[in-house]
């Protein structure tokens, strides 16, 4: 993490927005970020990768990673900043000509940084223990067992259909864990949930180095999952509901 990062880029890296500084309920907080942001609101922040480009290898090589995070995330943070400044226009002008476009662009970039932050940080060199306390407890009462939720997980992510992710996700409602299949990045979710852990599969994040071989990438994805940090987006997201 870069020190121009402002705090509300931590919140909205680790995907919760501006919902975890109002839930935070610290004043003093918010001014400071308002200060930091010049009040902006077209202020999504692409979050520096949290290792080096080769950390992955030989899971996910170097080429991968720059393109996927320097090109690809990227992209989806310019495009949500794009599609902010395009609705403030909007709102400005009065013409919601445009304002279907703009709603889906909203969602499938706004969905595709947060993924893709996410992402970054479920996974980690060498991989992690496994799962322990409230996390592994969680696990246990909605899967059955840790190994029943990987082989969903890995099961789900491999079936995805054309571009898409596979998510475990708090769901704060019924306050459990469910695993989905997204397609593109907004797709087939539920409102509310909050993502722990997700792999993509669109072929941009697998396919320079494994072609048509997403399962074996998925097999390797689990391997190196950051179950440290799968834990600490699980008691952050408990607080929030
Ligand atoms: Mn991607």
């Amino acid at each position: 993490m870069t020190l121009s990062m402002t705090r509300r880029d931590v919140f909205k890296t680790a995907g919760f927005g501006t919902l975890a500084l109002a839930l935070g309920g610290c004043a003093e907080l918010v001014a400071q970020t308002e200060q930091a942001t010049g009040g902006g609101k077209t202020n999504y922040a692409l979050p520096p990768l949290p290792y080096d480009y080769k950390a992955l290898e030989p899971v996910l090589s170097e080429d991968i990673l720059r393109v996927h995070h320097d090109k690809h995330h990227a992209g989806y943070v310019k495009g949500l900043n794009g599609t902010l400044e395009k609705l403030d226009e909007a709102r400005r002008s009065g013409d919601m000509s445009r304002i279907k476009a703009y709603s889906r662009a909203l969602a499938f970039h706004g969905s595709g940084h947060v993924l893709h932050a996410v992402y970054w940080e479920s996974m980690k060199p060498q991989g992690s223990r496994p799962p322990a306390g409230a996390l592994r407890q969680a696990i246990d009462r909605d899967f059955g067992s840790l190994k029943a939720l990987q082989t969903q997980f890995s099961a789900a992510t491999k079936a995805v259909e054309a571009s898409g992710w596979g998510v475990l996700a708090y769901e704060p409602m019924a306050g459990r864990l469910l695993v989905f299949q997204a397609e593109k990045h907004q797709n087939l979710t539920m409102w509310g949930v909050a993502p722990l852990m997700v792999c993509d599969v669109w072929e941009h994040a697998y396919y320079l180095q494994y072609k048509n071989n997403r399962g074996d990438y998925v097999d390797k994805f689990m391997d190196i999952v950051n179950w440290e940090f799968v834990e600490s987006r699980f008691a952050q997201a408990m607080k929030m509901a």
